[in-house]
């Protein structure tokens, strides 16, 4: 099948090209078990996210969604010993299983786990004058992407960059007998993203062990 082919072809890119040492791959397999859902990104995702916060220089990054803290581990290690990562995850057992994680890959000390509905953590966040991130990476819940989109904008400066993860989403995303809470937040994100002067952004559709879905990648003006 198709899906068996991406498959493939990830695992040889990962293989040839990005690596995934000890420390993401025990992540990864600790997420499974103790039941997590297998939703992490890829390695090579992974990896892509941690070039994007390398190319901009990020120090800072807020990330939506930790689950066992793969993507975390990812960019923890893109901003570097003097950097920071905020995560911010609903369930506390996911950021028990993710705390764990991180400190077992060396990042613990670079990354602050705040447990809580994303939509009120993160909108303290901006209430309390936090400094701007410069990478912010939404991956929880997609119903409140269009809100996710709006804090990040009150958290990010000209030249941030914002990253949404799963807005293809196996094209349900065009197809308009789904009117899903999850498939109708992605909508008004996309419409969002395209409208909104305060952003440049473009989506990529991606295939691969995740399945057919995309990455939407903004810049601040
Ligand atoms: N970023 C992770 C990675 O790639 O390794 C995957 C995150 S997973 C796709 C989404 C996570 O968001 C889950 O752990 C879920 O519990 C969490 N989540 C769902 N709704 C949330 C909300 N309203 N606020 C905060 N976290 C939420």
């Amino acid at each position: 099948s198709a899906e068996q082919a991406w498959s493939g072809v990830d695992a040889y890119l990962v293989d040839e090209v990005v690596g995934e040492d000890d420390a993401l791959a025990a992540a990864r397999a600790r997420g499974r078990e103790r039941g997590l859902p297998p939703i992490d990104v890829a390695p090579n995702q992974g990896a892509f996210l941690a070039l994007v916060a390398q190319l901009a220089g990020a120090r800072r990054v807020l990330e939506f969604g930790t689950l066992a803290g793969y993507s975390t581990i990812w960019l923890a290690r893109a901003v570097g010993a003097s950097g920071h990562v905020t995560t911010v995850e609903r369930d506390p057992r996911h950021a028990e299983v993710a705390r764990g994680n991180l400190d077992a890959a060396g990042v613990g000390e670079r990354v602050r786990i705040e447990v809580g509905a994303a939509l009120d953590v993160v909108a303290g966040l901006a209430d309390a004058g936090t400094e701007p991130y410069d990478l912010v990476f939404i991956d929880a819940d997609k119903a409140n992407m269009p809100a996710y989109l709006e804090l990040a904008l009150r958290l990010t400066r000209s030249g941030s960059v914002i990253v949404g993860d799963n807005v293809v989403r196996r094209g349900a995303v065009v197809d308009p007998s789904d009117q899903s809470p999850d498939v109708a937040g992605v909508r008004a994100f996309l419409h969002d993203l395209g409208t909104d002067p305060r952003l440049e952004a473009t989506v990529l559709q991606t295939v691969g062990s995740k399945g057919w879905d995309g990455f939407a990648i903004a810049r601040v003006r």
